[in-house]
């Protein structure tokens, strides 16, 4: 089994009811679980415009190998609607994978870890929520950052939801749980 972990964002709609309901369709694929989720924070958006964005990390473990995730992932950008008319575009839903096992990677469709987890809070605060002491052979201490993202705008909601398994969160996710498709 492989470790990942997952950002999620969003600044299109009710993006808090969205990445709860988009976290309980991954949890209920078979190929994966949940270990830990964050609470959600929001953020100023960096190098765009538009609405505060909603941000959360979930950490998974998976059978899946990393273009598997992916797809898995996009899967579910689709399900809520994403579309992509430019770049940076406000967004219903993004997924994108931070870190998958020790998997280092420059692919165009995939690059692991994510080459911005570094430089942004809403990543770096909640992945450091749920594992204070990450540590990445291509960044070092990952708290080590937290410095240099300091003046960034972002704050940690009321946690509402913080639970990992899959039947509270759909029931946390009412009324109703729903999807767009
Ligand atoms: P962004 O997340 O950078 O705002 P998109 O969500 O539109 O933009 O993603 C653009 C492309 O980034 C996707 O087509 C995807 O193949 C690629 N990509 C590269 N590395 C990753 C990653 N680690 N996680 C998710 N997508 C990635
Ligand atoms: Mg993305």
């Amino acid at each position: 089994m492989a470790r990942a972990f997952i950002g999620f964002g969003g600044n299109l709609g009710d993006t808090r009811q969205i990445i709860t309901d988009a976290i309980v369709c991954l949890a209920l694929r078979n190929e994966l679980h949940i270990v830990s989720k964050s609470c959600y924070y929001q953020s100023a958006p960096v190098d765009a415009l538009g609405n505060d964005y909603i941000n959360a990390v979930v950490e998974i473990e998976t059978e899946l190998e990393p273009y598997g995730l992916l797809y898995v992932c996009q899967a579910i950008e689709q399900q809520f609607g994403r579309e992509r008319p430019y770049e940076n575009a406000p967004r219903t839903l993004d997924l994108d994978i931070l870190i998958f096992d020790g998997c280092a990677q420059n692919d165009t469709e995939l690059t692991l870890p994510h080459p911005r987890i570094t430089e942004r809070s809403f990543v770096l605060l909640p992945l450091l929520e749920i594992c204070p002491e990450l540590f990445l052979p291509e960044f070092g201490i990952l708290k080590a950052f937290l410095p240099q993202v300091a003046h960034q705008r972002i704050n940690k909601l009321a946690c509402r939801n913080c639970t990992c398994d899959a039947k509270t969160l759909i029931k946390s996710s009412e009324p109703p749980y729903k999807t767009l498709n």
